[in-house]
Order: structure tokens, then sequence, then C-alpha cells
């Protein structure tokens, strides 16, 4: 069996397991025990979210741990909705975001918001001039995510947070797909609040970050869960130290190795669309002349429904749209942002490579999907 969908989620590194080991057995203390065993947890907690902070470029104050980047996009949310000195009542988010943004954005439009959902052009991303519209003086918060996870395409983050920002709504990013498959620094980016999951990163599935400019004291809204007080007040509850230890982990390899990493992935997916393109024509590689995280091809293929053809290659494992799709029946929303074509979501697949990936993957799946396609279109 050959793994192409590390867009869904990766391995957990060699290193990062044996970083959290110790954790789950010998020092499996509380951080927040004052003794020795939790003082351990807590150097382990703080260490980690050191590693992280300088991964991402900010301060670690600036770190709240969460169970991952949906808890962390749907917190923003809910804070937002329950505080009551916010006069604002516009949300801003663009069309193609996952689902734990978009639908935290609907339940706060059926409580008293106005939603609006930010249209994408055909490249995939988000139409400036729109946005420079909709977004008025009236918006409490602007959320777009940094890339998008089935398409790959690179958001106009910038340009959206400076209209965010002009208009004195505060701008959101989820960069959980951005991760470890571009170049990304906060220093470079004038973004309030930032989602994050470590499962994307070679880290443990169940923990993830979310990044408030500033720190616990900037944080806009009501705190929406209550509890023992841990980080910062804002996500109570006991901490999972295995988890964030293995996350730190995961952050400290990647950022150490970054530009070997990513030439990696870049080379895969270069190699993967040029080969396919010289073997067969039966097929449009999505947004292919947008920027893209590197590592994703979202492939449309000129032949009935893509479910067949993810039948015939069953020993290779790729994802129709994303993994968060591909139980549903409902057609891809990103897919149908992007072309006015109602069969192509059907006859999508998303392919996604990681570090473990190797050119003999790449080329064993151009030949079974150039074969598949020849079969099932017969
Ligand atoms: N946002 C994006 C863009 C994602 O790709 C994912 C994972 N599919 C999530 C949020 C959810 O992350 P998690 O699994 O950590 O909750």
């Amino acid at each position: 069996m050959i793994y192409l969908d590390y867009s869904a989620t990766t391995p957990c590194a060699p290193q990062v397991m044996a970083a959290m080991i110790p954790y789950f057995q010998d020092r499996f203390g509380n951080p927040s025990s004052s003794h020795a065993y939790g003082r351990e947890a807590r150097a382990a907690v703080e260490k980690a979210r050191e590693q992280f902070a300088e991964f991402i470029g900010c301060s670690p104050h600036e770190i709240i741990f969460t169970s991952g980047a949906t808890e962390s996009n749907n917190l923003i949310f809910l804070s937002l909705l329950l505080d009551t000195n916010e006069k604002r009542r516009k949300i801003a988010v663009s069309e193609i975001e996952h689902k734990s943004v978009l639908l935290p954005a609907k339940n706060l439009a059926k409580r008293g918001f106005e939603l609006i959902l930010l249209p994408v052009t055909a490249n995939g991303v988000v139409d400036i001039d729109a946005a420079r519209d909709l977004i008025t003086e009236d918006t409490a918060l602007v959320s777009v995510h940094t890339a998008n996870n089935e398409i790959g395409t690179i958001q106009p983050i910038n340009e959206l947070a400076e209209i965010a920002h002009r208009v004195g709504a505060k701008f959101h990013t989820d960069a959980a797909q951005a991760l470890g498959k571009m170049p990304f620094n906060l220093q470079n980016l004038d973004s309030d609040l930032a989602s994050f999951s470590s499962h994307k990163i070679y880290g443990p599935k169940g923990i993830g970050a979310l990044y408030i400019r500033g720190g616990n004291s900037n944080w806009p809204w009501e705190y929406p869960l209550f509890g023992g007080g841990q980080e910062s007040g804002i996500r109570p509850g006991t901490h999972n130290v295995p988890a964030i230890v293995g996350f730190g982990e995961a952050s400290h390899i990647i950022s150490h190795n970054r530009d070997h990493f990513l030439s990696r992935l870049l080379s895969y997916t270069q190699s993967f669309e040029d080969m396919l393109t010289t073997k067969s024509s039966n097929y449009i590689i999505h947004c292919q002349n947008s920027s893209r995280i590197f590592g994703i091809s979202s492939i449309y293929l000129d032949c009935p429904k893509a479910d067949l053809i993810l039948e015939s290659i069953a020993d290779i494992a790729v994802s129709k749209s994303s993994a968060c799709n591909s139980s549903s029946l409902q057609k891809s929303h990103v897919i149908q942002a992007i072309s006015s074509d109602p069969t192509m979501s059907d006859r999508t697949i998303r392919v996604s490579f990681g570090f473990d990936s190797d050119e003999s993957s790449v080329s064993k799946l151009v030949n079974t999907l150039v074969n598949a396609i020849q079969v099932i279109s017969k």
C-alpha cells in the first residue's frame, strides 16, 4: 500500500514518538501540580511551547495549546458569539474555508450575525476587490485560511488582514494546511489570531494550537470555556502532556530542516504533474498556475466518477477532495466554488505527498492512474 494522502494526516516521526513515550510512563505528572512530578511535566509543556513558537515566529506566551485546528477555530467564533459587548454584527469568511470555520460561522449567522462569504476567483484565491467592498465598518472578524486543504491555493492573507484592520476588524487565519508546506512566519504576517494542527506536521493527532497576538490579554472577546484555568483560562483542562511534547518535537524537526523538507515536497509535486502531462491528456490540475503550497495536487479526471477510480486504485491511498468530505455524499464546496461544471466535484481526487514519499511512489501513482482512466473510460 502506498500512502499519498499526507494532507489528511501524517504519521508521527520516530523522534516524535521517542520524545513522547516517557510522558506516558515515568514522567506522567500533571503540569498544574506543584510537586516535582508536576514541575517536570510543566517544564516539558513550556519547552514544547518554545519549540512551536520558534517554528512559527512568535513569542511562547502567544501560544495556547488546544486539541487541534478545529477546536482553535471554534473557540474564536464561540467567544465572539458569547461577547455581549461586541457591537459589530458582521463576520466574513472565504467560501472555501475548511468546515471547522464555515460551520461555526454559519452557526453565528443563525444567532444574529450577518455572514459574508468572500468569493474566490476561478484561480481558487479570494477575490480581493470583492473583499474590499464586502468588509465594512460593522465587520467584527475576517477569517481566511492561509492555504486551502483541497486545492492547495495560497490565499492573499496579508492583503486581507490589511483590509480587515483598516475597518477595525480582527483577522484570523487557519494555517493548518500551510504549516510545513510553505514558508510560514508570523513575523511576516499581520494576523491577530491563527490556528494550527500537529497531525499535519508529523506530530500526534488531537493536539494543536491557537496563536493570539500579544498573548491572552489581547483575547478580543469572552472566554468561552471554564475550568481549572489552564492555558491562560482560554482553553482550560488538564494538559495532554505527551501530545504537547510530540507537537513541540515535530515543530523542532521541521523548523530545523525546513528547506530540505520543502524542496522534497516541491520535487514530488512537480514530477507527478510533469509525468501525468506526458502520459495522459484526460485530466486537469486544479489551479495549476496559482500560487500553491507544496505537496498537494487536486486533479479533475476526465472520466466517470472519481470514486470508481479510487476503487480501482485501492492499493494507493489518495483522497476524494479532502478527508473531512470523503465520507459525506455532499459535493466539495471548494471545487464548486472554482468551477461552474457540476460534474467537476465528483471527478476530482486529491493527491498529497509527504516526507516519506519517494520517486517510485510518484511514478507508480501516475501509471496506475493512467491505466485506471483508460479502463474506466472504455
Ligand atoms: N483546517 C484545515 C484547513 C484543515 O485542513 C484541517 C484538517 N483537515 C482542519 C482545519 C482541522 O484540523 P484538526 O484535524 O487538527 O482539527
